[in-house]
């Protein structure tokens, strides 16, 4: 155990034996969802408070003991506390926002599946998470019992029958909520089915379980996900801080069962989003196998505007990342359009213009360096009134 975990444990849970703190389930039920529970822990000021009050239907508080522990008890802005403490601008709708910002819903062949390009699916099997991101892209249906989206074995039969009638779909990302909080039996069951459909050629789960819950990652879920390989793991990722003993336990675990692992992570103004706390997240994540995938400019969802950056940020970040450190360490930086566009990658410009037959670029300590490329189209002429940086 971390010893920053030990100590919480210690503090707030001191009749809970270890055999039950590392029991994934003993941290699902015991999860802080309620004011009181919050208050027995954290100091919370006047605008969380109200906000938890406040708070009715999709997207409910719900903190596992586990992350808890990660949090600052006392300050509320502190990264991982902010993430997952609602405050009142959560109740604010800006422009440009939406509750399903990116069309899923629209683009639902059937509940619970998502067929937006060609050859891949977007499989949500719950609307259940450990652990719920207040900047979460499916607010909207996240964590709502009794909710418009339902998720019961009749729908996994009609999403599994349209991957079989469509052989086009060669990759089924399963995502919800979170499919890792699925049981071992049922997450088999999934795998299994979608391993059958011939042209299924593999599935990757979406997850932030490794990060808030890593006691989910056991022998027996390990030996699930193996026997279905190639099954891919997307992580979601937010700060270093999530990076303890717990969680490299976790992703040993998995990448010794050869279980390939990549990142994700959400840009978030004073979460994550200055260059030393991203490097030092896509580098440890790196120390732990895992290989950045993606960094997300976040999804305008209603109430999100005090996590948004504006998307030059996000191209900045990633300019103090490329060539200062490791390659493998740099995710693609992305806006998921609204309304259904996908994902477009953003990255920073090189290519200064064109000199005649040779293109002109900068590196990543600003100097110029010419490239002799005679027959290309590349570039905008440089010289005459142009602007050679
Ligand atoms: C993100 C996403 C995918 C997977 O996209 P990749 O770029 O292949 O990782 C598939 N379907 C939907 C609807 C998505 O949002």
């Amino acid at each position: 155990m971390s010893p920053q975990v030990r100590a919480f444990k210690r503090r707030f849970f001191p009749d809970v034996q270890r055999a039950e703190w590392d029991d994934w389930r003993w941290q699902l039920r015991n999860r802080l969802r309620s004011l009181a529970q919050l208050e027995r822990i954290f100091t919370l000021d006047e605008d969380e408070r109200a906000a938890i009050r406040r708070h009715e239907g999709a997207l409910p508080v719900g903190i596992t003991p586990y992350y808890a522990a990660l949090m600052d008890r006392e300050d509320p802005a502190e990264p991982l506390r902010r993430t997952h403490i609602p405050v009142g601008a959560e109740y604010l709708s800006s422009p440009g926002e939406a509750e399903d910002p990116l069309g899923e819903d629209a683009h639902m062949v059937v509940p619970g599946l998502v067929h937006r390009y060609p050859d891949r699916v977007l499989f949500l099997a719950t609307a259940f998470c450990s652990t719920y991101c207040r900047y979460c892209t499916r607010s909207r249906m996240v964590g709502d019992v009794g909710g418009d989206h339902r998720f019961s074995y009749r729908q996994w039969e009609r999403a599994l029958a349209y991957i079989e009638a469509t052989p086009t779909v060669r990759d089924v990302l399963v995502s919800g909520g979170d499919p890792l909080t699925l049981g071992d039996d049922r997450l088999d069951w999934l795998l299994g089915r979608l391993k059958r459909i011939r042209h299924v050629e593999f599935v990757r789960l979406g997850t932030k379980v490794p990060m808030v819950l890593p006691q989910r990652i056991t022998r027996g879920l390990v030996r699930v996900l193996r026997r279905h390989r190639p099954v891919w793991l997307s992580l979601h990722a937010t700060h270093p801080k999530e990076l303890t003993r717990e969680v490299e336990e976790a992703c040993n675990r998995l990448a010794d069962a050869g279980v390939p692992l990549g990142s994700q992570t959400v840009l978030l103004k004073g979460v994550n989003d200055d260059l030393v706390t991203l490097k030092t997240l896509f580098c440890g994540l790196l120390r732990l196998r895992v290989r950045p995938y993606y960094l997300f400019q976040c999804d305008p969802i209603r109430g999100s505007a005090h996590f948004r950056t504006p998307v030059e940020k996000g191209i900045e970040l990633l300019e103090g990342l490329r060539g200062h450190t490791t390659g493998y360490a740099i995710p693609h930086f992305v806006v998921d359009l609204p309304g259904g566009g996908g994902k477009v990658p953003l990255v920073p410009e090189y290519l200064v213009g064109r000199d005649g037959d040779e293109l002109v670029f900068r590196n990543f300590e600003g100097r110029l360096f010419r490239y002799h490329d005679p027959r290309g189209r590349l570039g905008r002429p440089i010289g005459a009134g142009g602007e050679p940086c």
